[in-house]
């Protein structure tokens, strides 16, 4: 298993650290994101979006499952929040295949642990926790090859 451990000092960190994975993510990527409440989930998925390139802002989608964002080349980016999902049953309705098979998609789930029975068995596992008032645990580990190579791809700077 190959994972990185990360303390950010700011919400800006945690931002610019999901904007350097964004920059890396490819058709057919998972990534899932996990953690409390104010863990930071929505800030870096926010990075993510960025540095993948979203043409508009990527808000927080707590009151639907899932948002979709594209960029210039018509590639897709997907951002399921399933804090609402209570059981398999309601997992199935994000229908998270048919999102994983976009040929020219990507997909970020946050409160990744609520949708565990869908998940395919690689994905890129970020966990976030909160020290105290600005300082956040992020956790990034891969699960599967694919991630493996991305996560070797990314360059922590020292606060
Ligand atoms: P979640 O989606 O996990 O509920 P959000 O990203 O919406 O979390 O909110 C994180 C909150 O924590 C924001 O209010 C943000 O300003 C604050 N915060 C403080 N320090 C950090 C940090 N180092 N990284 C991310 N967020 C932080
Ligand atoms: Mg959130």
């Amino acid at each position: 298993m190959f994972a990185l451990d990360v303390i950010t000092h700011s919400p800006t960190q945690t931002y610019q650290l999901g904007q350097q994975l964004g920059t890396m993510i490819r058709e057919g990527d998972l990534i899932c994101l996990c953690g409390e409440l104010g863990a930071g989930k929505t800030t870096f998925a926010s990075g993510i979006g960025s540095g993948w390139g979203a043409r508009e802002i990527v808000n927080s989608p707590t009151f639907v499952f899932v948002n979709e964002y594209s960029d210039s080349r018509g590639r897709r980016l997907y951002h399921i929040d399933a804090y609402r999902l209570r059981d398999a049953a309601d997992s199935q309705s994000i229908a998270l295949d048919d999102l994983l098979d976009d040929p020219h998609g990507a997909v970020m789930i946050e409160w990744a642990e609520r949708v565990q029975e869908v998940l395919p068995n690689e994905y890129l596992q970020i966990d976030l926790v909160a020290i105290d008032d600005q300082t956040r645990q992020v956790k990034l580990e891969a699960r599967g090859e694919r991630y493996r190579q991305l996560l070797e791809t990314i360059v922590i700077h020292d606060a």
